[in-house]
């Protein structure tokens, strides 16, 4: 059957405000119906506007998208596991007897099943294959989403937070592959795979920062300014230290950063030490970016620290110093003699995540970031 509609306009009845009874009954499945006529429709002709039908307010966010697809895979994996025959969102336009062509609009190869939408299409293929996953979806035309989502579920090697970042990204892949698809369809609009790809990785990082923020900070790779920290004052630099002490105590390290008045790092060096406490670790760290701050020429210089007794054994006279740091202490009172201004302050690890990162990067391989 043909289907002449073009728009949901010509579903409605504009004389009387409501739904045009007879066109709907004709062209839709008995479910879309009733779905339909739950609907309320104005009584003005108030000028069309999209909405996104999953939040209460019409309002598209990341959080409502992510939950969405949350909430459709769990539904997915409960009807899989009490029925095999009932899946509604398995059946395809053309198995709900919709008239539309069934061919994917995309590369006219295949007949557009969610499977080749979302997985097998060479469009699909070349976003997996290019994202940060670098996935090949492999060549079975028998491969099921519901299937395919469980196996990369159990990518258990890697850590949970770990797993949880790269769910995030897999939602928003498929997300995105099926906005491009509508687009494709309904607006003759043509998303490149760099842009499905770009887009993913953007929402991705979105709504990690959206709940890095309602929970305890996090790092997350890259050099980005720590959470809750300000930049030093304009002429000042900022220098942050951390240590790292591994278990044999044979790959620790120490690590440091140096960033100016507009937030920019312009050193971050992470260097593998031997050290045998934590406390002396510290120390070092904080000894070595003095060094390094001199040298760049850096003479204001806040240094901050996540190990408040190092902090106080600074600022308090020397012979109170613990005897294990003692001599090094002793260094950084003598090379703080050089510098036109040079305080210190304590930070909390939450807001120190960046700097402890890097002692830890030093264990493998002694690095600089200029
Ligand atoms: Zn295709």
């Amino acid at each position: 059957m043909e289907c002449p509609l073009k728009s949901v306009e010509e579903l409605i009845d504009h004389d009387n405000r409501c739904w045009n009874k007879e066109v709907i009954d004709r062209f839709f499945h008995p479910t879309d119906r009733a779905a339909i006529y739950k609907i309320q429709l104005s009584y003005f002709n108030i000028e069309d506007r999209q909405i996104w039908g999953v939040s209460k307010h019409g309002d598209f966010s990341i959080k409502s998208a992510y939950h969405h697809l949350s909430d459709l895979k769990a539904a997915n994996q409960r009807v899989a596991a009490s029925s095999s025959k009932a899946r509604p969102w398995e059946e395809t336009p053309k198995e709900r007897r919709i008239p539309v062509d069934s061919m994917c609009p995309r590369c006219g190869q295949a007949e557009e099943t969610n499977e080749h939408i979302l997985l097998t299409c060479p469009f699909a293929r070349r976003v997996w294959f290019g994202s940060v996953l670098s996935h090949r979806v492999s060549d079975g035309e028998e491969i099921q989403l519901h299937q395919w989502i469980k196996e990369w579920s159990a990518f258990t090697s890697q850590g949970k937070r770990a797993v949880g970042e790269t769910r995030t990204l897999i939602s928003f892949i498929l997300w995105h592959l099926w906005n491009a698809r509508n687009d494709l369809l309904f607006s003759r609009k043509t998303w490149t795979a760099e842009e499905v790809i770009g887009r993913a990785h953007m929402a991705r990082g979105e709504f990690l920062n959206a709940s890095k923020n309602l929970s305890s900070p996090s790092y997350v790779a890259g050099l980005a300014t720590p959470v809750h920290w300000a930049p030093p004052p304009v002429g000042t630099f900022a220098l942050s230290c951390d240590a790292s002490l591994s278990e044999d105590g044979g790959r620790s390290g120490v690590g440091y950063l140096i960033w100016d008045h507009t937030g920019t790092c312009r050193i971050a060096i992470s260097d593998p030490q031997c050290f045998s406490k934590a406390l002396v670790g510290e120390a070092l760290a904080i000894r070595q970016g003095l060094l390094e701050a001199i040298s760049e020429g850096f003479l204001k210089l806040r240094v901050e620290s996540d190990c408040q007794t190092l902090v106080s054994a600074i600022r308090k006279p020397i012979t109170s110093s613990h005897l294990s740091i003692r001599p090094i202490v002793e260094d950084i009172h003598f090379l703080v003699s050089y510098f036109d201004d040079c305080t210190f302050q304590f930070i909390p690890r939450a807001a120190n995540t960046i700097a402890d990162a890097l002692p830890r990067r030093a264990r493998s391989v002694a690095g600089r970031t200029v």
